[in-house]
């Protein structure tokens, strides 16, 4: 089956380019040449002068479409997230599992695996924030629910599923050879919710921590005579960092700073989305404690943010009108960068020949129209 998508714009690694077709053959992308020079497809896809992008990879995704993942950790919860988000061309995303108890972890891990074995369109693997944390940067995380990451533990997250495992961890709740241990085994490391100094941070990072997440939340801060984890994740020119881009969690202009300190490829867009995302929801729990929507923010009832009402298609807009980043960075950030931290920049994430036909199709104002994943054009819910 050969698709062509014809007649619209399309974010490829030339930037946004006009006149040209799109090739897809099972799934993937064969080929994007010039209109004339295609012949004999089975469908062609009128993009009525849209921009095509490439879909969106969203790193933390704890709930959406008025589901909480740790509330039920399952398929049905997996496909139900999946479908609120992909409506903000979302095409790639990690169940994100805050701290819970381990045999949580460990049923949220067996859902995973039963979802890519069957199929469940964009779940790439999972997020495992906690609970390896530290007590004083929790947030909301439950701290009865905070333990050290010992032996025991790396054997649980290296449990394999069939997709990729991400591990948000305080270093200072566990030891450099066990960081070494998981990197070793493929899970992707994220120092987040640490109280770490920098100094204690720099041997994590050599023994394999690949990035930091939701930078400036959750970690200890940049000061003058100690850096931080906010000072060690810039200072660091290789590691990735997660940001929240809603105006909330963290002022533009920190933002700002951050990205005039590193590489722009060095950057990704998370949603930290809760159950609130896709719905009209206006309150829902957290393992019992009560959680309320304010506008756009979500708070507990100590006023501390829960996760974010945030989708990918907003945190990109948000990033172009707050921070002043170009739409073809902004859409790189939520794309390409996202899926070179998780390792699968050979597969997804840009507009290219031979990756997966993951895109999302939007209007001037970052309306997400249609999304297509493996080159299967959305369903209505
Ligand atoms: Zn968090």
């Amino acid at each position: 089956m050969l698709l062509a998508f014809r007649n619209g714009r399309m974010l490829t690694d030339a930037g946004i380019e006009t006149g040209r077709t799109l090739l897809v053959r099972n799934g993937r992308i064969e080929a994007i040449v010039n209109a004339r020079e295609v012949v004999g497809p089975d469908r062609t896809i009128d993009l009525n002068g849209r921009l095509l992008v490439p879909g969106f990879i969203d790193t933390q995704v704890n709930g959406g479409g008025g589901v909480l993942f740790n509330d039920d950790p399952s398929v049905a919860s997996i496909a139900a997230i999946g479908r609120a988000h992909r409506r903000f061309g979302t095409t790639g995303f990690l169940p994100t599992l805050i701290s819970d108890d381990l045999h949580v972890v460990e049923r949220a891990i067996g859902a995973v695996r039963d979802a890519i074995a069957q199929g469940v369109p964009g779940v790439l693997g999972i997020h495992i924030e906690g609970p390896f944390l530290s007590n004083e940067r929790r947030g909301v995380h439950d701290s009865s629910k905070l333990r050290s990451l010992d032996r025991d533990a790396v054997e649980l997250l290296t449990t394999r599923h069939g997709g990729v495992t991400m591990a948000t961890l305080a270093p200072e709740r566990t030891t450099p050879a066990i960081i070494r241990a998981l990197s070793d085994a493929g899970v992707i490391v994220s120092a987040g919710h640490t109280n770490a100094t920098y100094e204690e941070l720099q041997p994590a990072l050599a023994a394999g921590v690949r990035g930091f997440t939701h930078l400036f939340n959750a970690m200890s801060q940049l000061t003058s005579r100690e850096p931080g984890a906010v000072g060690a994740a810039l200072a660091h020119a290789d590691s990735w960092v997660g940001l929240i881009v809603d105006g909330h969690h963290v002022h533009p202009e920190a933002l700002k700073i951050a990205l005039r300190a590193k590489q722009l490829d060095r950057f990704m867009l998370v949603s930290d989305a809760m159950p609130s995302v896709g719905t009209e929801v206006n309150e829902f729990r957290i393992q019992g404690r009560l959680i309320t929507i304010d506008g756009d923010r979500i708070v507990d009832d100590e006023g501390r943010l829960a996760g974010a009402h945030l989708d990918m298609a907003s945190a990109v807009l948000n990033t172009c009108q707050m921070l002043g980043v170009d739409l073809v960075d902004a859409v790189r950030m939520a794309s390409r960068n996202p899926a070179e931290f998780l390792k699968l920049g050979g597969d997804m994430g840009r507009i290219a020949p031979g990756q997966r036909a993951n895109f999302a199709l939007v209007d001037g104002e970052l309306n997400v129209l249609e999304t297509w994943i493996d080159g299967a054009q959305s369903q209505a819910p």
